[in-house]
């Protein structure tokens, strides 16, 4: 697996307001869409493009247009989709697959309960969002589906990832690509991120 911290200038400075504890719903919402669109951006670098002729204002002009895999974002439930609009801002047409997993409170193993996924899913590239990427343990039951569904282009983007996490994508899944905003310290002794931000779902529904 590679995993990529994209240390950009923005998306530090946002990324300061995102773990303060002062920022209001509504802010934390916004700012999770921004960042979301700086990964999806460094993220998707290395798309194929193929060139093309238009008429422009002074006759014909090279341009190009993307080309290659359409794309599949496939947003964890819940938190995944305070990060969906952002990647949806760079690249429209992807469709949507989701895939629902909770987390058990005593144990932190993710539990299924749904998803739902296009019916060309295994011809697309799928890039997978949740926005912590703590034991990492959802997020390997997320491209287990995948794979399972035939993906084989699979890539995650997450605001902030733990040492742990990191680890555990890579032991189970070496061919994804995950791309992060930070890299933090550690889990805590309920396997949240430190330092972090929070709880994710909770800061981006407002449900604390
Ligand atoms: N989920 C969160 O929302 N935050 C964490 O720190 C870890 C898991």
């Amino acid at each position: 697996m590679s995993f990529t911290v994209v240390d950009h200038p923005l998306i530090r400075h946002k990324l300061g307001f995102l773990r303060r504890n002062d920022t209001s719903t509504s802010k934390f919402r916004d700012l999770a869409r921004e960042v979301t669109s700086l990964l999806t951006y460094e993220a998707f670098r290395d798309m194929e493009l193929e060139p093309y002729t238009v008429k422009g204002w002074a006759g014909p002009v090279k341009v190009e247009k993307l080309s290659g895999k359409k794309v599949a974002v496939v947003p964890i439930l819940r938190a995944g989709i305070g990060m969906l609009q952002g990647v949806l801002d760079i690249i429209p047409s992807a469709r949507v697959n989701v895939v629902g997993l909770y987390r058990n409170e005593e144990t932190a193993e993710p539990v299924y309960y749904y998803h739902k996924l296009s019916s060309d899913v295994e011809s697309r590239l799928a890039v997978i969002i949740d926005p912590m990427l703590a034991t990492g343990n959802s997020m390997v039951a997320a491209v287990d589906l995948l794979k399972k569904a035939g993906c084989r282009d699979i890539r995650a983007i997450c605001m902030v990832a733990a040492p742990e996490g990191v680890k555990c994508v890579e032991d189970a899944h070496p061919d994804v690509r995950v791309f992060a905003a930070a890299l933090d310290d550690k889990l805590n002794e309920v396997k949240y991120i430190l330092p972090g931000l929070g709880d994710a779902g909770d800061r981006l529904f407002g449900t604390k």
